[in-house]
């Protein structure tokens, strides 16, 4: 690349002023309508029963909907909001609105803002664009968003645009899903519901709702603007699909305890004001391990609102970078070879009443609920590893899971050294004897300071025990989260409803029932705990010996979904139902397909237009300097190693120009089935490798061409210069 784009980004100036600096506890929340604010702008009566509706998930009456949102528009209209959207999550992945003006004509010449409580409860944007998955019909393009109250409406602005955002769940006019939210928010009533019933079997009856949380640590590269746009594959696919290894990685590990540099301080301090301001408690930030890569990490919170959050997480890194004049790339392998960005989704259950069900107690008696709803988890993630491991599959996670970096497609579970050896005295019986008087102890009281430190030394775990929560490592970090906390939630709730029906089954003493049923269920779920290296080979022998699914990409791994076993569970949970279901499956192998298809056009494009040009130009310098030398020297002279080096540029440009014929070949065969899967198994085993055979021999060239005339930065370029 030439050396002035080099220099342009090097030398300008990124100081960012700031007029005066204010308290985050005097701003947090204040672009959210929140409870705080519902409860000082709305009428008692109205905010109880909002409260009331969220709590008891009932719909609100017309009444009290206006009085909502009247106040709602009010507080609207003083931030300076000219319109209201309903914000959802379509099946794309990202959020969706469509704005509406506040202001309505009332007569010629003359508008009033108005907002009604019909307005706020429900919307009717135009579902035809939007993927169904064959769910909804041509002629009938209705789909509706309704409000969801369980996660504040905020203000969004973009440039001078302001508009008050009411997220919201969409579904068709049939009732179906067409959202990320509705199967959600039915997958955490489905897991409460079960929790609290063991609960209840436990003998805890003041229980009246589990509720799931999440803490996503989400991962990201940031790199110069003026880079960016120079490379179609980045800004279009958002994945480099050429480009060499820099000479220097992340080797060094410098980068990871490096501090954070000044440009990036900026700029993160700019994303968490606009985070603060959403109620989104942003708490860490620090350098991840490949050069310009790096993790920010909210507290924990409801999954609902916390992946509502991620989602506008996701927004703000985007949307602040470019006021900074910098790309955030959340895609999950922009850089071949160099670490690849996850979202380590951290998850636990708690009750109404605080209590951490995953949190090893201090008496005996709360460990053996803290067992109960650990064996249970882990149960569902034997019982479903399959369906996790869908759960996670895209285009983008392919090139990362597996790839001695990230978690393999092989879905185990971590509990470390300390309750690996519980669960065995559990499994050998030594504890089927205790009474309600007398539970044998087996130093399970002492597990939470020991398990606390003892935990997450294993790093290279897709489903990892970090003391109180379980870390789902597999995740992509350009992916929503519901994916795989619908998920998760459903096959938790699941084996939790079956380890009940077993332990009520055995009748007698609660805690001897408990622990024969745990017993049973550790010796059938014990091919699932892994403490070892999952990136070794012979983790992958020893699994398939197991008998763990090890799906390698995601076409393989999306079959997962339609299986019997998992639409009769999401069937009988109500959290998808088979048409749902099927749909999802066909829009996850269509968005795989899409993914791919952009790239294969990336990659042709760039090959065609920028690396056969520049390399050619260089082979007719190469062979003019050769000819120029023979005419000044005489035909004896020795230009063997420009004739080499000539040559082995031709070749690859003859390879570049063969393998482009060969791609475009084989696309055009997979496109000609009319099977989806066998169509999607087509491009991944006949394309995808083909692909990569390309990237090598253009990575060849660049390191063999000028650079003054290679047309893309480099990697060292990009991630070295900012
Ligand atoms: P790590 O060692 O992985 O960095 P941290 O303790 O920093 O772990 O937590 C990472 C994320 O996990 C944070 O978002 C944090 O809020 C979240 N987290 C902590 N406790 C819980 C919990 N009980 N349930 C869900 N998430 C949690
Ligand atoms: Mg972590």
């Amino acid at each position: 690349m030439k050396k002035t784009n080099q220099i342009i980004a090097a030398e300008r100036e990124y100081k960012i002023e700031k007029e005066k600096f204010v308290a985050v506890s005097q701003y947090f929340g204040e672009d959210t309508f929140s409870h705080k604010v519902m409860k000082e702008k709305l009428p008692k009566d109205v905010f109880k029963k909002i409260m009331e509706a969220i709590n008891e998930d009932t719909p609100l009456d017309a009444e009290m909907a206006n009085v909502a949102a009247h106040a709602m528009k009010e507080w609207a209209l003083e931030k300076g909001a000219t319109h209201f959207a309903h914000w959802f999550q379509p099946m794309t992945g990202i959020t969706a609105e469509k704005h509406d003006a506040f202001a309505d004509p009332v007569g010629p010449g003359e508008v009033i803002e108005r907002f009604s409580g019909k307005q706020l409860v429900q919307g009717e944007p135009d579902a035809s664009s939007f993927p169904s998955g064959g769910i909804r019909a041509t002629f009938e393009a209705r789909g509706y968003t309704t409000w969801d109250m369980s996660s504040p409406a905020f203000i969004k602005r973009n440039g001078i645009s302001t508009t008050l955002c009411i997220p919201t769940a969409f579904i068709s006019y049939t009732g179906q899903a067409l959202d990320k939210k509705t199967p959600l928010l039915r997958s955490i009533r489905t897991l409460s519901k079960s929790a609290v019933s063991m609960l209840k079997l436990l003998g805890v009856k003041d229980v009246k709702k589990v509720f799931s949380n999440l803490g996503p640590e989400q991962e990201y590269f940031l790199i110069d603007m003026d880079y960016y746009y120079k490379r179609q594959d980045l800004v279009l696919g958002g994945r480099t699909v050429v480009g060499a290894p820099p000479a220097k990685g992340q080797e060094l590990e410098d980068q990871y305890f490096g501090s954070i540099k000044e440009r990036v301080s900026s700029f993160m301090h700019d994303v968490e004001e606009e985070l603060f301001k959403l109620g989104i408690p942003a708490k860490t930030r620090h350098n991840e391990v490949a050069p310009s890569q790096y993790e920010i990490a909210p507290v924990y919170e409801e999954a609902n609102l916390a992946i509502d959050h991620n989602q506008l997480v996701m927004e703000t890194l985007r949307s602040v970078a470019k006021k900074h004049h910098m790309a955030a790339l959340l895609h999950e392998k922009p850089f071949a070879k160099i670490n690849g960005s996850g979202k380590h989704v951290n998850w636990s259950m708690s009750d109404n009443n605080g209590n951490n069900l995953l949190n090893p107690g201090s008496t005996p008696q709360d460990n053996i609920h803290f067992l109960v709803f650990l064996i249970a988890t882990v149960r569902a993630v034997y019982k479903h590893a399959d369906v996790l491991r869908a759960s996670v599959a895209s285009y983008g996670n392919d090139h990362r899971l597996g790839a001695n970096e990230a978690p393999p497609a092989i879905i185990s579970v971590f509990l470390g050294e300390q309750l690996t050896q519980i669960l065995e005295c559990i499994e050998k019986g030594t504890v089927t004897k205790a009474t309600n008087a007398e539970i044998i102890d087996l130093g399970i009281s002492s597990l939470y300071q020991v398990s606390k430190d003892n935990t997450d030394r294993n790093r290279t775990s897709p489903f990892a025990f970090t003391g109180n929560k379980f870390e789902f490592r597999a995740v992509g970090s350009s992916q929503s989260i519901s994916t795989q906390i619908i998920a998760l939630n459903t096959i938790v709730a699941e084996s939790i409803d079956e380890l009940a029906e077993k332990i009520k089954a055995k009748g007698g003493n609660i805690n001897k029932a408990v622990f024969e049923v745990l017993s049973e269920e550790i010796k059938e779920i014990k091919p699932v705990l892994f403490n070892g290296d999952n990136y070794s080979k012979e983790w992958g022998k020893e699994a398939a010996k197991r008998g763990l699914p090890n799906e390698k990409t995601t076409p393989s791994a999306l079959r997962a979904l339609v299986t019997e076993k998992a639409l009769s569970l999401f069937e009988k949970y109500e959290v998808l139902s088979r048409v749902e279901l099927k749909s999802r499956y066909l829009i996850h192998l269509e968005r795989y397909m899409k993914d791919m298809e952009i790239e294969i056009k990336c990659l042709h494009n760039i090959c065609m237009n920028q690396i056969i040009p520049a390399a050619v130009s260089y082979q007719r310098r190469l062979a003019g300097a050769i000819n120029a030398t023979k005419e000044a020297l005489g035909s004896a002279a020795v230009v063997s190693s420009q004739i080499e080096l000539l040559k082995k540029v031709m070749d690859l440009i003859n390879n570049v120009y063969a393998t482009d014929k060969e791609i475009q070949a084989r696309v055009d065969a997979a496109c000609a089935i009319h099977d989806e899967q066998k169509k999607a198994e087509m491009l991944s085993s006949k394309v995808k490798p083909k692909m990569d055979e390309m990237r090598e021999y253009v990575d060849a060239l660049e390191v063999l061409v000028d650079d003054e005339i290679w047309p893309l930065p480099k990697f060292w370029e990009i991630l070295f210069i900012n």
